[in-house]
Protein backbone atom coordinates (compact mmCIF):
# COMPACT_ATOMS: atom_id res chain seq x y z
CA UNK A 1 0.00 0.00 0.00
CA UNK A 2 1.59 3.55 -1.05
CA UNK A 3 1.03 7.09 0.73
CA UNK A 4 -2.81 8.22 0.50
CA UNK A 5 -3.97 11.36 -2.61
CA UNK A 6 -6.01 14.07 -1.32
CA UNK A 7 -8.97 12.93 -3.23
CA UNK A 8 -9.13 9.63 -2.32
CA UNK A 9 -9.97 10.99 1.64
CA UNK A 10 -13.36 10.05 3.39
CA UNK A 11 -15.70 12.93 3.52
CA UNK A 12 -16.51 13.18 7.44
CA UNK A 13 -20.15 14.03 8.00
CA UNK A 14 -20.07 14.82 11.92
CA UNK A 15 -22.29 17.17 13.57
CA UNK A 16 -21.62 20.87 13.23
CA UNK A 17 -20.40 21.54 16.60
CA UNK A 18 -19.04 24.69 17.98
CA UNK A 19 -15.70 24.98 17.96
CA UNK A 20 -14.12 27.18 20.56
CA UNK A 21 -10.41 27.02 19.70
CA UNK A 22 -9.29 26.98 23.11
CA UNK A 23 -7.55 23.32 22.74
CA UNK A 24 -3.54 23.13 23.92
CA UNK A 25 -2.15 20.31 24.98
CA UNK A 26 -1.79 18.95 28.41
CA UNK A 27 1.30 20.24 30.28
CA UNK A 28 4.11 17.19 30.11
CA UNK A 29 4.35 14.74 33.07
CA UNK A 30 6.64 12.14 33.84
CA UNK A 31 5.53 8.74 32.79
CA UNK A 32 6.24 6.08 36.05
CA UNK A 33 5.21 2.68 35.53
CA UNK A 34 3.53 1.05 38.40
CA UNK A 35 5.80 2.95 40.88
CA UNK A 36 5.11 2.19 44.67
CA UNK A 37 4.57 4.05 47.37
CA UNK A 38 8.50 5.49 47.97
CA UNK A 39 8.78 5.64 44.24
CA UNK A 40 6.06 7.70 43.69
CA UNK A 41 7.04 9.95 46.72
CA UNK A 42 10.55 10.54 44.81
CA UNK A 43 8.60 10.66 41.66
CA UNK A 44 6.68 13.69 43.27
CA UNK A 45 9.37 15.38 45.29
CA UNK A 46 12.21 14.93 43.06
CA UNK A 47 10.85 14.85 39.45
CA UNK A 48 7.67 16.82 40.08
CA UNK A 49 5.77 13.54 38.48
CA UNK A 50 2.07 14.64 38.61
CA UNK A 51 0.46 11.59 36.58
CA UNK A 52 1.84 7.79 36.12
CA UNK A 53 0.90 5.31 33.61
CA UNK A 54 -0.66 1.92 34.70
CA UNK A 55 0.34 -0.60 31.98
CA UNK A 56 -2.77 -3.24 32.52
CA UNK A 57 -1.96 -6.88 31.44
CA UNK A 58 -4.06 -8.56 28.50
CA UNK A 59 -5.04 -9.35 24.53
CA UNK A 60 -5.68 -6.93 21.54
CA UNK A 61 -8.30 -7.31 19.25
CA UNK A 62 -6.72 -5.81 16.72
CA UNK A 63 -3.36 -6.50 15.18
CA UNK A 64 -1.80 -3.02 14.05
CA UNK A 65 1.20 -3.81 12.08
CA UNK A 66 3.06 -1.56 13.99
CA UNK A 67 2.26 -3.05 17.07
CA UNK A 68 4.91 -2.63 20.06
CA UNK A 69 3.62 -4.99 22.26
CA UNK A 70 2.80 -7.70 19.15
CA UNK A 71 -0.79 -7.51 19.92
CA UNK A 72 -1.05 -8.02 23.74
CA UNK A 73 2.08 -10.19 24.10
CA UNK A 74 3.67 -9.74 27.57
CA UNK A 75 6.69 -7.86 26.41
CA UNK A 76 10.23 -9.12 27.39
CA UNK A 77 11.50 -7.61 30.51
CA UNK A 78 8.22 -5.79 31.39
CA UNK A 79 8.44 -3.41 33.80
CA UNK A 80 5.25 -3.93 34.93
CA UNK A 81 4.85 -8.03 35.28
CA UNK A 82 1.33 -9.57 35.89
CA UNK A 83 -0.22 -8.06 39.17
CA UNK A 84 -2.94 -9.19 40.18
CA UNK A 85 -6.43 -7.08 40.58
CA UNK A 86 -5.77 -6.54 44.63
CA UNK A 87 -1.55 -5.68 43.41
CA UNK A 88 -2.94 -3.29 40.82
CA UNK A 89 -5.38 -1.14 43.31
CA UNK A 90 -2.80 -1.39 45.86
CA UNK A 91 -0.31 0.53 43.79
CA UNK A 92 -3.40 3.10 42.83
CA UNK A 93 -4.05 3.62 46.45
CA UNK A 94 -0.32 3.96 47.40
CA UNK A 95 -0.11 6.77 44.58
CA UNK A 96 -2.93 8.60 45.26
CA UNK A 97 -1.85 9.17 49.03
CA UNK A 98 1.54 9.86 47.46
CA UNK A 99 -0.53 12.83 45.09
CA UNK A 100 -0.30 10.87 42.21
CA UNK A 101 -4.02 11.63 41.36
CA UNK A 102 -4.43 10.78 37.88
CA UNK A 103 -3.56 7.47 36.08
CA UNK A 104 -3.41 6.53 32.49
CA UNK A 105 -4.42 3.58 31.93
CA UNK A 106 -3.31 1.27 29.09
CA UNK A 107 -2.49 -2.22 27.66
CA UNK A 108 0.01 -4.28 26.64
CA UNK A 109 -3.02 -4.95 24.08
CA UNK A 110 -6.49 -3.06 24.50
CA UNK A 111 -7.36 -2.21 28.38
CA UNK A 112 -11.22 -2.50 27.80
CA UNK A 113 -10.60 -6.35 27.95
CA UNK A 114 -9.14 -6.60 31.19
CA UNK A 115 -12.06 -8.54 32.87
CA UNK A 116 -12.33 -6.28 36.06
CA UNK A 117 -11.49 -2.77 34.09
CA UNK A 118 -14.84 -1.37 35.58
CA UNK A 119 -14.26 -2.38 39.17
CA UNK A 120 -10.74 -0.57 38.63
CA UNK A 121 -12.39 2.63 37.17
CA UNK A 122 -14.81 2.75 39.66
CA UNK A 123 -11.83 2.30 42.69
CA UNK A 124 -10.37 4.65 41.17
CA UNK A 125 -12.76 7.36 41.19
CA UNK A 126 -13.51 5.95 44.76
CA UNK A 127 -10.11 6.92 45.89
CA UNK A 128 -10.28 10.52 44.19
CA UNK A 129 -8.57 9.81 41.64
CA UNK A 130 -8.44 10.76 37.87
CA UNK A 131 -8.65 8.38 35.32
CA UNK A 132 -7.50 8.82 31.16
CA UNK A 133 -7.86 5.24 29.18
CA UNK A 134 -6.34 4.54 25.59
CA UNK A 135 -8.30 2.73 24.01
CA UNK A 136 -8.11 1.67 20.56
CA UNK A 137 -12.55 1.73 20.61
CA UNK A 138 -12.29 -1.34 18.65
CA UNK A 139 -15.40 -2.74 21.06
CA UNK A 140 -16.98 0.62 21.30
CA UNK A 141 -20.92 1.31 21.03
CA UNK A 142 -22.80 4.28 22.39
CA UNK A 143 -23.75 2.95 25.76
CA UNK A 144 -20.09 2.44 26.49
CA UNK A 145 -18.88 5.74 25.69
CA UNK A 146 -21.71 6.99 27.86
CA UNK A 147 -20.76 4.61 30.89
CA UNK A 148 -17.17 6.25 30.74
CA UNK A 149 -18.68 10.17 30.68
CA UNK A 150 -20.66 9.16 33.39
CA UNK A 151 -17.90 8.13 35.50
CA UNK A 152 -16.01 10.90 34.35
CA UNK A 153 -13.32 8.98 32.36
CA UNK A 154 -10.78 11.26 30.12
CA UNK A 155 -10.28 9.08 26.80
CA UNK A 156 -7.78 9.04 24.27
CA UNK A 157 -8.89 6.75 21.15
CA UNK A 158 -7.70 5.42 17.85
CA UNK A 159 -7.95 5.85 14.52
CA UNK A 160 -4.80 5.95 12.21
CA UNK A 161 -6.52 7.29 8.96
CA UNK A 162 -9.78 8.98 7.65
CA UNK A 163 -9.94 6.19 5.09
CA UNK A 164 -11.34 2.71 5.39
CA UNK A 165 -8.63 1.26 3.02
CA UNK A 166 -5.72 2.83 5.11
CA UNK A 167 -7.47 2.35 8.25
CA UNK A 168 -7.81 -1.18 8.16
CA UNK A 169 -4.62 -2.13 6.11
CA UNK A 170 -2.70 -0.45 9.47
CA UNK A 171 -5.03 -2.13 11.95
CA UNK A 172 -4.96 -5.18 10.03
CA UNK A 173 -8.62 -5.67 10.87
CA UNK A 174 -11.00 -5.18 8.04
CA UNK A 175 -14.23 -3.03 9.35
CA UNK A 176 -11.94 -1.55 12.24
CA UNK A 177 -12.25 2.39 10.55
CA UNK A 178 -16.45 2.08 11.02
CA UNK A 179 -15.88 0.89 14.19
CA UNK A 180 -12.97 3.28 15.53
CA UNK A 181 -14.39 5.96 13.50
CA UNK A 182 -18.58 5.63 14.54
CA UNK A 183 -16.60 5.82 18.06
CA UNK A 184 -15.22 9.23 17.87
CA UNK A 185 -18.90 10.56 17.49
CA UNK A 186 -20.02 7.92 20.25
CA UNK A 187 -17.68 9.89 22.53
CA UNK A 188 -18.82 13.38 21.19
CA UNK A 189 -22.41 12.64 21.98
CA UNK A 190 -21.94 11.31 25.36
CA UNK A 191 -20.53 14.57 26.24
CA UNK A 192 -17.08 14.32 25.88
CA UNK A 193 -16.31 18.18 25.05
CA UNK A 194 -14.31 21.03 26.25
CA UNK A 195 -16.53 21.14 29.04
CA UNK A 196 -17.29 17.20 29.83
CA UNK A 197 -14.13 14.97 30.32
CA UNK A 198 -11.43 15.22 27.15
CA UNK A 199 -11.11 13.18 24.17
CA UNK A 200 -8.18 12.75 22.58
CA UNK A 201 -7.37 10.91 19.23
CA UNK A 202 -4.16 8.73 18.79
CA UNK A 203 -2.87 8.02 15.62
CA UNK A 204 0.75 7.18 14.41
CA UNK A 205 2.58 8.70 11.71
CA UNK A 206 3.41 6.38 8.66
CA UNK A 207 3.99 6.23 5.08
CA UNK A 208 0.60 5.16 4.56
CA UNK A 209 -1.35 8.02 6.44
CA UNK A 210 1.18 10.77 5.92
CA UNK A 211 -0.66 12.71 3.16
CA UNK A 212 -3.83 12.89 5.21
CA UNK A 213 -2.49 14.25 8.93
CA UNK A 214 -3.13 17.62 7.60
CA UNK A 215 -6.67 17.32 7.33
CA UNK A 216 -6.56 14.98 10.25
CA UNK A 217 -5.29 17.77 12.29
CA UNK A 218 -8.18 19.57 11.49
CA UNK A 219 -10.82 16.75 11.64
CA UNK A 220 -9.73 16.88 15.53
CA UNK A 221 -9.73 20.86 15.88
CA UNK A 222 -12.63 21.04 14.28
CA UNK A 223 -14.26 18.59 16.56
CA UNK A 224 -12.86 20.06 19.95
CA UNK A 225 -10.48 16.62 19.96
CA UNK A 226 -6.76 16.61 21.14
CA UNK A 227 -4.56 15.26 17.97
CA UNK A 228 -1.84 13.07 19.40
CA UNK A 229 -0.02 11.94 16.56
CA UNK A 230 2.87 9.41 17.87
CA UNK A 231 5.89 8.00 15.69
CA UNK A 232 5.77 4.36 16.31
CA UNK A 233 8.24 2.33 18.29
CA UNK A 234 10.56 -0.35 16.96
CA UNK A 235 8.61 -3.48 17.61
CA UNK A 236 10.17 -5.75 19.94
CA UNK A 237 10.57 -8.03 16.80
CA UNK A 238 12.85 -6.40 14.74
CA UNK A 239 12.11 -9.09 11.84
CA UNK A 240 8.74 -7.17 11.88
CA UNK A 241 8.21 -7.35 7.95
CA UNK A 242 6.14 -3.98 8.49
CA UNK A 243 8.00 -2.04 10.45
CA UNK A 244 10.49 -0.55 7.57
CA UNK A 245 7.28 -0.47 5.07
CA UNK A 246 5.71 2.29 7.66
CA UNK A 247 8.64 4.24 8.89
CA UNK A 248 8.71 7.97 7.92
CA UNK A 249 12.12 9.71 7.91
CA UNK A 250 13.24 12.51 9.81
CA UNK A 251 12.92 15.26 7.52
CA UNK A 252 9.56 14.16 6.58
CA UNK A 253 8.66 14.33 10.35
CA UNK A 254 9.95 17.70 10.62
CA UNK A 255 7.81 19.12 7.89
CA UNK A 256 4.67 17.51 9.24
CA UNK A 257 4.88 19.09 12.65
CA UNK A 258 6.18 22.24 10.74
CA UNK A 259 2.85 22.23 8.78
CA UNK A 260 0.25 21.81 11.68
CA UNK A 261 2.26 24.15 13.94
CA UNK A 262 1.13 26.51 11.00
CA UNK A 263 -2.05 25.15 10.79
CA UNK A 264 -2.72 25.92 14.75
CA UNK A 265 -1.35 29.38 14.21
CA UNK A 266 -3.54 30.91 11.29
CA UNK A 267 -6.72 28.91 11.30
CA UNK A 268 -7.39 27.78 14.92
CA UNK A 269 -4.92 30.76 16.56
CA UNK A 270 -3.47 28.37 18.90
CA UNK A 271 0.13 28.93 19.79
CA UNK A 272 2.40 26.89 22.13
S1 LIG B 1 -4.41 -1.47 19.38
FE1 LIG B 1 -2.40 -1.18 20.34
S2 LIG B 1 -1.97 -3.12 21.40
FE2 LIG B 1 -3.64 -3.51 19.95
S3 LIG B 1 -2.62 -4.28 18.11
FE3 LIG B 1 -2.90 -2.06 17.88
S4 LIG B 1 -0.97 -1.15 18.63
FE4 LIG B 1 -1.06 -3.28 19.37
Amino acid sequence: MSGCADSMLFTPEYPDIKRKNSLTFSSPSFIIDCPFYENAIEARDRIQCQEYDLLLPGPCNLHCKYCFSEWGKEPQNSPCPKKSFDDITDIIRQNISAGLRKVRIKSNGEPTLYPRFWDLIDFINLHGGQTEVYTNSFNNTAELSRMFAAKNVNIVTKLDALTPEINDYLTGVTGSFTIQYKAVFNFIEAGYTMDGPKLGLHAIICKQNYGQLPRFWRFCRDLDIIPYFQIPAPPPNRNNPYFRELCVDRVAIHKLFEQILRIDKEEYGNSC
